[in-house]
This record gives C-alpha cells, structure tokens and sequence, in this order.
C-alpha cells in the first residue's frame, strides 16, 4: 500500500462517508482496524467473549458469573486481556443486572452493556488519567447521527432506553467507585463516570446506527455450518463499533466486503491475507476489522459496504435498513427490484402495518411500543421468506426464461462473480490480496479460483 487509501468526506445527502485517496485495487485492504467497542448479545452472553466476542472455549468471569472470557481475554499478559467489551464498570453492570428488579428485558440488558463499556472508558480516562480511553469515546460520540446540545437529533426510543437503565447504570459505576477507589469527590466522580443523560442517550442513537452485528458463527473452511438450515443464520452474537468503517455508506452492490477476525479467519490459510505493514509475528487481533477491495475502486469514488447479506430479499433489505439505519435506499439495484416486485405483486419492504408499529413506539416512548414493534418486523421476515420460496417454486420453465431475460448482464454477473456459492451462505467473495488468483467469501472462508469462475461462466454462456 502507498500511502492512506482512503480519507473522509461529507457526502451530500448520506453525512460523512468514506472516498478513495488515491486508485485502489481490487484485493487491496482499505481499512484495518480495532473495535472501539464491543458487546456481546444477551443470547450468546454464555457462549461467547464478553471481551473479543470470540466464539468457543469460554469460562465464566470470576467477577460477575454472568458473561463467559475467552483464555486470551482472561490472560492478564495478553494485549486483548479485556480487550474491547467487559471492563470494570461492565462487569458490576452485570453483576447488578442479575440482581435488578423487576428484571431488565434483553435489549435493555444489552443497552446496560454498551452504557456500561463507555463508562469504563471515562473511569480510565477520569481515574487513571488514560487518554486514549477519552479518545475512544470521543470518536464514538463523532459517528452519525449529529445530536445537539439539548438532545436533538436523538429517536426517543433511545432516549427513553438511555432513562430506563440510568438507575442499574449508576448502581454499577458506584460498586466500582466503593470497590476500586477513593470517592474523594463526592457525587461528582459518579456523574463523571456514568455520564449525563443527552451524552447517554447520543451514544445509544450512535451504537443503533454504528455498531456491526457479528453473526453467531463463521462456518468452517469446509463449508459446515453448525446452524445450516436453521433460523439461527441470523442470530448475531453481539455488536462492534468502529472509527472508519462505521462511516462506510451503504450500497446493496459494495464495492467492499467486511472481513471480521472474531474466529480468527484472518490468520487462516484459507484467507491467505498479506499483511506487508505488520511487523513481526503478532497474529491480527480478535476484534480486527477489514474492508477489502471487491473491484478496482478509482481515487474520488464512495467507499461504500452493505450493511446486511447481499442475498437477502428487496423487501426485507429496504425494511431494515429504514428501520435500523432510517433511510430509503434507491440505489440501481433497489430500483430495479422493486420494479420486479411491483409487477409480480410482491412486498417492497414498505408493509404499512411495520410503519405504523414502529411510529407508534417511537411516540409512546415506551419499551412494550417498541418490542411489539420489533416482533411485527420478525414476522414479516419470516412471511417475506415463505412468500419467496413459494413464489419461487411456483415459476415454470418459461416464467424462469422470462425472468433470465430482463436482468440487465452487469446485475446478473456481479451475483455470478462475488456472491458466495456456498448454499444459504449469503457471503460475498473479494480476492484477499492485490495479486490474488482466487475469491474468499467473507463470512464462510470458501475459497474460488479465477480459472474455475471462468470456466463456470464460459459453461454458463455456452
Ligand atoms: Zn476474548
Ligand atoms: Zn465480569
Ligand atoms: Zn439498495
Ligand atoms: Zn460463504
């Protein structure tokens, strides 16, 4: 690599976003980074790190009982040791949230989680004098959305999220006060640590808009998924903040694919990943991101991602990313999809029965409002997916010509060339490395030769 590959720039219409400073090549790492923070769902919060969100040999913490450390996290001579997800603070939230009454729901549980990680962030900036733990939380409070003095800018929901958990939130900060340090300073070191109430509520509106969602396990090399088949392809095992590619804007055709290292893909041989600008031996570290190149992209151009599968369906695409992400998107691939679904009768993702749910939680200001709504959106998922395999398997012959027929070449060839082959995968392959003769697919390790591409798609044409 010469020189940063990429530099930020406000894009009009889309908030701050990410462009090439210079050519990029396809295969080249664009990004490379360490979570800011991470938090493990309230699901996998027995199975997976607290810390890294490393899936597998996990024991209980010896502080709290309640969430599960890998043996790296665990190792007070590791550089991860309570890496990016369950410091001090985060430890006594949970500790007080197993104790709290009436019980706190899951997503409230997950939200003390997240409010308890940046606690910690400002007890080491505030007790210890760490500088980098202040710089960390500043770069989350930088990422979208823009909230002003007095709150604005934040969805209710959250705010009120950010009032319901404040009470089990300062519980934690004062154990760790009582415990870990002096109180010299009266009440101002608890407010110092836990935070006021607009920054609270701006860091839950920034980790709903950020934060990647980890999928519950990466499949083998082999391709052998411990969940094929099943519902569980969209659990998610927590969620992980980034400084730059939490400013990556959204494309349903990316221009980059993400590739995690909570399983440690990013050391296998399967990835074959170069990492020229690392010295030594020191494997990449378990929350390290990157963003690889897909195609050329040329110096000026958006670097844009997708924030979910590339396989999932035109309606449920645009339902989430209007709910989680609050926008329409009309790039070229939603237009002609929807174009499709209109003529064939089918969902566009802009169910009325999802709008008024999700207004109605969002003036009711209250956690029942908002779970109520979560679950009509589940329910769509699920009806959206039998409608399709149904559909699907209703086509004849020369329905399915048809169709072959008005999927202009460039959209029909980029599924060919970067969507993982593997079934129900739902992945998408970018060659690992510049000078790479194959495709990786990024969630489950498939590797595919350039030569056996061409050769299917020679075989497809003939
Ligand atoms: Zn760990
Ligand atoms: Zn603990
Ligand atoms: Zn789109
Ligand atoms: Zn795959």
């Amino acid at each position: 690599m010469s020189g940063a590959a990429v530099a930020q720039r406000e894009i009009p219409g889309r908030g701050v976003g990410l462009v090439a400073a210079r050519d990029i090549d396809a295969g080249e790492t664009v990004v490379a980074e360490h979570a800011l923070l991470v938090g493990v769902s309230e699901e996998f919060r027995r199975v997976c790190c607290a810390s890294c969100l490393a899936h597998g040999a996990a024991t209980p913490c010896s502080g709290c009982g309640e969430v599960v450390l890998c043996d790296t996290c665990r190792d007070p001579a590791s550089p991860w040791h309570h890496g990016a997800g369950h410091g001090a603070v985060v430890c006594a939230a949970e500790r007080v949230a197993s104790a709290w009454r009436p019980p706190l729901s899951a997503p409230d549980r997950e939200r003390l989680r997240f409010l308890g990680a940046c606690a910690e962030l400002r007890r080491a900036h505030v007790v210890n004098g760490d500088a980098r733990a202040r710089a960390r939380l500043d770069a989350v409070l930088r990422l979208c959305p823009d909230v002003g003095p007095a709150g604005e800018g934040i969805d209710p929901r959250e705010a009120s999220a950010a009032e319901r958990v404040r009470p089990a939130l300062e519980a934690a900060v004062q154990a760790t006060i009582a415990t870990t340090e002096a109180n010299t300073a009266g009440g101002g070191l608890l407010r110092a640590i836990a935070g006021d109430a607009i920054e609270n509520a701006a860091l839950l509106a920034k980790e709903t808009k950020n934060a990647f969602g980890v999928m519950a396990a990466t499949r083998g090399g082999d391709g052998s998924h411990p969940n094929d088949g099943s519902d569980d392809d969209r659990r998610v095992r927590g969620g992980a903040v980034y400084e730059l590619a939490s400013r990556v804007n959204h494309a349903c055709f990316p221009n980059v694919a993400r590739f995690d290292n909570f399983d440690g893909v990013l050391s296998s041989p399967s990835h074959e990943f170069y990492v020229p600008h690392r010295d030594g031996p020191n494997p990449p570290g378990p929350t390290e991101l990157r963003l690889v190149a897909i195609d050329k992209i040329p110096a000026g151009c958006e670097v844009l991602m997708s924030y979910l599968p590339v396989s999932e369906s035109c309606a449920r695409r645009r339902r989430r990313l209007r709910n989680t992400f609050g926008f329409g998107c009309e790039c070229e691939r939603c237009v002609i999809e929807c174009a499709w679904a209109t003529e064939d009768g089918a969902a566009t993702g802009d169910e009325g029965a999802y709008r008024d749910a999700s207004r109605r939680a969002r003036e009711a200001r209250d956690e029942a409002a908002e779970l109520e709504a979560d679950a009509i959106a589940d329910a769509l998922d699920r009806e959206c997916d039998e409608k399709e395999e149904v559909a699907n398997q209703s086509l004849d012959a020369a329905e399915l010509t048809r169709r072959a027929d008005r999927i202009p070449p460039t959209y029909a060839l980029w599924f060919v060339r970067n969507m993982c082959p593997v079934d129900g995968c739902g992945g998408t392959l970018a060659p690992p490395h510049a000078r790479a003769d194959h495709m990786t697919c990024n969630y489950c390790g498939e590797r595919r030769s350039d030569e056996e591409f061409f050769r299917r798609l020679d075989a497809g044409a003939g």
